[in-house]
């Protein structure tokens, strides 16, 4: 199974296509996470990305293209795109991987909210620096202040998640990547287009998301007629 993850920063995509890649037995391809994690170990790749990181921009295209064409062509079994692609340059990059590898995209699940309620759930958003483990001070906050349920490790801010960072992202999603809403429902052929209500709760979204996917990805099994006696 093969799916592009879209929508604004903020309306679950890291969430669900975790949760989805773990049910379906893919990969789960996040952008941020392996920008992230470059950064967290200092790599000349960490080092480029957080000069836009900090300040809301877009990685450039080309580093962040090398960095799913790796991650695509390790997950032989399928993957989930999470935060890629996020421009029309990206997109194409994508069209041409697809082409020249043989595979294909079934389609797109597009994960929409409201401006307002994005900013309010970023801003809460906090996570374990011991575990990964992703809290939301108002729809998730830990037992204990500041601290990570499963390991006692300490919550923190993503240094993106301020309110000024985070305007700036929306601002950047509305220009470069919001386009990709056009182009992918347009898109025709065999890629098929949803959209998700965002706003639901985890549990929720989930739901309707596998409704989508067994409805247009899953193989149906085939009854074949018994033999005449
Ligand atoms: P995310 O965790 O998906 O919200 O991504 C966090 C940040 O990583 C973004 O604000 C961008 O600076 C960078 N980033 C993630 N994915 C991409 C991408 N496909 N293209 C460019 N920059 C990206």
């Amino acid at each position: 199974m093969r799916l592009i993850f879209l929508g604004p920063p903020g309306v679950g995509k890291g969430t669900q296509a975790k949760l989805l890649s773990q049910r379906y037995g893919v990969t789960h391809i996040s952008t941020g996470d392996v920008l992230r994690s470059e950064m967290a170990r200092g790599t000349p790749l960490g080092s480029k990305a957080a000069e836009y990181i900090r300040k809301g921009l877009l990685v450039p295209d080309a580093l962040v293209v090398e960095v799913v064409v790796r991650a695509m062509n390790g997950a032989p079994k399928g993957f989930f795109l999470d935060g890629f692609p996020r421009t029309l340059e990206q997109a194409r990059a994508l069209d041409g991987y697809l082409q020249t590898s043989g595979i294909q995209v079934e389609g797109v699940v597009h994960l929409r909210l409201g401006l307002d309620e994005i900013v309010r759930r970023l801003t809460a958003r906090r996570n374990c620096a011991g575990c990964g483990e992703l809290y939301n001070t108002l729809t998730k906050p830990p037992r204990s202040a500041g601290r990570c349920d499963g390991c006692g490790g300490t919550l923190s801010q993503r240094e993106d998640d301020t309110e000024a960072v985070v305007r700036k992202r929306l601002v950047v999603y509305e220009d470069l990547t919001r386009p990709l809403v056009t182009h992918y429902k347009s898109a025709g052929g065999s890629l098929f287009y949803e959209e998700v209500d965002g706003s639901l709760p985890v549990e929720g979204v989930t739901q309707k998301l596998v409704e989508v996917l067994e409805r247009c990805c899953v193989p149906k099994p085939t009854f074949s007629r018994p033999p005449a006696l």
